[in-house]
């Protein structure tokens, strides 16, 4: 089950909640601290410790991105944006090959077989 970060816009207290992607669909967190419903989802840094099961798997899953698996661009627009909000120090090098080949429209499977190198450290 998927761990979401959110962050409470009127007193600052930051909190995780575990909810599946359906309940995160309807749930509508409260702050545990002051029970304000003003609260911001807080995009977490990108696993890059992974492995085998690929890197690119690991960064839809944070951004819950499963609905964008049949669209690469929209995908590597996500992971731009990501990008710019976790800032670039933390991301592996080869993040930006991979968001340029998304945003032509390949598919994470063909970057896969392109980039062998993905989810070895
Ligand atoms: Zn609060």
């Amino acid at each position: 089950m998927p761990v979401y970060d959110f962050r409470c816009s009127d007193c600052r207290n930051r909190f995780e909640i575990f909810l599946t992607y359906a309940q995160y669909d309807q749930h509508r967190p409260l702050c545990p601290a002051c029970a304000s419903a003003n609260v911001q989802r807080v995009i977490r840094k990108v696993r890059v410790t992974r492995g085998d099961e690929g890197r690119l798997s690991s960064l839809a899953d944070d951004a819950n991105l499963d609905a964008l698996d049949s669209d690469p661009r929209a995908l590597g627009r996500m992971m731009r944006e990501m990008k710019n909000e976790v800032g670039a120090d933390d991301l592996p090098a080869e993040f930006d090959e991979v968001v340029n080949r998304l945003e032509k429209g390949q598919s994470p499977a063909e970057i896969e077989r392109d980039l062998p190198d993905l989810g070895e450290e």
